[in-house]
């Protein structure tokens, strides 16, 4: 959610801030802005409402000299998205600039108190109160900015990745983080940060990921210092990233979301790097095999995600209880979180967020380690929050994830809870050696068969213009295919704006089936393996209804495709892999009905691609 770009240095901060901008676009947000000092100790702040674009024509024939400044794209939380609730904001005196992603939630009492004492706001956000009571503090205690930053920041209750510039120390920038992301680039005698590296990558691929409560003070001589709230200094660590920057351009594709689902096979190959061994024909996580006797003794697993992680999650519970005989409980982190669920000692939770900075996930993560908990983080980015907040994990591998309908980051977890699934239930001797050689055979074909599967693209592509007309979609699978039709709902979604439901096939019957006329398309996924002939039924239930149907079946296939109206073959494979091949036509299909409406499929109305609030 939100970027947060900042520059300390010797070169001209601008284009390096509205690069940045752009390269953080991805986030998802509604308006962007700028603050830079320059070299008359001028602080101006440009802002607008829409896009890094029209920020950039805005300030076209304004001041933009500096070589110290920080910008912002918003995803509103507190006041609607216009300019004056863009961010930076001022501090009262027009002395300070200060942008934030996050939210303060103790900020009415704030800001009522800062009015009782005659400070006036002129947005609604909660980010206003924050800068304005910095500035309170340092007048009201005669002390230096950090340490107004300091004073303020502990009266705060809530999330925030902060920067601030200050017109009187124009040599000086602070940055400081509670429950939101944000890196700092350590180059030559200058500072970048960031909410996340992309932004940075360019300039230098040292970094610190500044900790929970710290407070970063970055100075021009090349000085860093970090404390935290209570004052205690702390030691930075500086790491170095990797992330290059061809990872992050659209290369040959018209957007990175048809460009990451394209990336899969690939993708896949490199997240089962060095975890599938194929000449022993077993599988072999560290996380798992250093941590055996956890594993071994658990009773029970607990999967906490959001959104597209937590249906990977549901076939993650379908194939380790398949694979492992360990009751699987699958969790919406944000409700885990509230309601006082029962966690023993002998519980593992497996956390997944793609950006490793969701804040539910997160905070499922603290209350399952306050209850003695072992946690296995499964995050794509890498050194993110998750990643270091939890006792173990895997990574996806699968590079940065763009597009804010996740696609490859999807289909990597599949296969990492899939391969978590594998080495458990070799550890615990729950299925054969030959029956894992077997599923270790089948998995490495996995990526070829997706391969195979993405040749459908110009067919979907026709499909897809037909069904613009829809202004409700029905997805339904059973089993293994029960979440990729929730999956496939939800990306339909995401970027067409269609509404649209995923069902267990069978429960069609119990609501839905009233909805069914000769308007509404049915995607129904109806692999040879598992319930065939069941799925079958539910499609001539829908038939009878004169629904509209489209399949996805194994090659090969009569009976459900002489129902069908569309049919989309995917290759045969064991069932429990099924999914991710599955998934891959429906995101391809959600893909070009989105572009045939004419939606922005990369940033998507409303959506954050990293969900850093609660
Ligand atoms: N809560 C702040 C606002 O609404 C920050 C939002 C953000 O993270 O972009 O302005």
């Amino acid at each position: 959610m939100c970027g947060i770009v900042g520059y300390l240095g010797s070169r001209e901060a601008y284009p390096i801030l509205i690069k940045g901008l752009h390269r953080l676009e991805y986030r998802g947000y509604d308006s962007a802005g700028i603050a830079l000092i320059n070299s008359k100790l001028d602080l101006s702040v440009y802002k607008t409402k829409g896009k890094v674009e029209d920020l950039e024509n805005y300030v076209a024939d304004k001041d933009v000299e500096g070589t110290i400044g920080i910008a912002h794209t918003r995803w509103a939380t507190h006041g609607e998205p216009n300019s004056q609730n863009a961010h930076p904001h001022y501090s009262q005196s027009g002395r300070l600039a200060l942008i934030h992603n996050g939210i303060i939630e103790n900020y009415k009492v704030l800001k009522e108190e800062l009015i009782s004492k005659g400070y006036t706001f002129s947005s609604d956000t909660d980010t206003e109160v924050l800068i304005q009571l910095i500035e309170y503090m340092q007048m009201s205690h005669n002390t230096s900015i950090y340490e107004a930053v300091q004073l303020a920041l502990k009266n705060v209750i809530g999330a925030y990745a902060i920067a601030i510039i200050d017109k009187s120390n124009p040599n000086q920038l602070i940055a400081a983080r509670k429950g939101s992301p944000l890196i700092i680039g350590v180059g030559d005698k200058e500072f970048l940060i960031g909410s996340d590296a992309t932004p940075i990558v360019e300039y230098t691929n040292k970094v610190i990921y500044l900790e929970e409560e710290e407070i970063a003070v970055m100075k021009r001589n090349g000085e860093i210092s970090i404390t935290n709230l209570s004052n205690v200094p702390q030691t930075p660590i500086i790491k170095t990233l990797e992330l290059n920057l061809s990872q992050l351009e659209k290369a040959n594709f018209p957007h990175f979301m048809l460009k990451e689902i394209f990336e899969q096979p690939e993708a896949l190959r490199t997240s089962m790097l060095g975890r599938l061994n194929m000449e022993s024909k077993t599988v072999r996580l560290s996380g798992i095999i250093d941590h055996r006797d956890k594993f071994l003794k658990a009773k029970r697993i607990i999967i906490c995600a959001c959104g597209t992680s937590w249906h990977a999650g549901l076939i993650g519970k379908y194939i380790i209880e398949e694979l492992t005989r360990i009751p699987v409980e699958v969790e919406y982190s944000s409700e885990f979180r509230y309601r006082n669920p029962v966690i023993t000692k002998d519980d593992i939770v497996i956390a997944i967020s793609q950006s490793g900075e969701t804040a539910d996930t997160l905070a499922a993560i603290k209350l399952a380690k306050d209850n003695g908990a072992f946690v296995y983080g499964i995050c794509n980015v890498v050194g993110s929050s998750i990643a270091r907040a939890s006792d173990t994990g895997s990574y996806l591998h699968v590079g940065p994830e763009i597009g804010v309908a996740s696609t490859n980051a999807f289909t990597a977890q599949v296969t990492t809870l899939t391969l978590i699934a594998m080495n458990i239930a070799e550890e615990k001797k729950t299925i054969s050696k030959e029956r894992i050689a077997e599923l270790v055979e089948e998995l490495q074909q996995i990526p070829e068969k997706i391969n195979q599967t993405l040749q459908m693209n110009m067919r979907i592509k026709l499909y897809a213009q037909i069904f613009t007309y829809a202004r409700n979609f029905i997805y339904l699978g059973r089993g293994f295919n029960y979440p990729v039709a929730l999956e496939g709902a939800l990306k339909l979604k995401e970027i067409s704006y269609i509404h649209a439901e995923g069902y267990p096939a069978a429960e069609m019957k119990h609501g839905p089936i009233a909805l069914i006329d000769e308007e509404m398309p049915v995607v129904v996924i109806a692999p040879k393996r598992g319930m065939y002939e069941k799925v079958l039924s539910n499609i001539q239930e829908v038939k009878a209804r004169k629904g509209k149907i489209i399949s996805i079946v194994t090659k090969g296939d009569t009976a459900v495709k002489e129902l069908s109206d569309f049919c989309l073959e995917i290759p045969d494979t064991e069932e429990c892999f099924v999914p991710i091949l599955s998934v891959v036509p429906l995101q391809l299909l959600s893909y070009h009905i989105a572009i045939a409406k004419g939606r922005n499929v990369d940033q998507p109305r409303n959506l954050a691609k990293s969900v850093t609030v609660e």
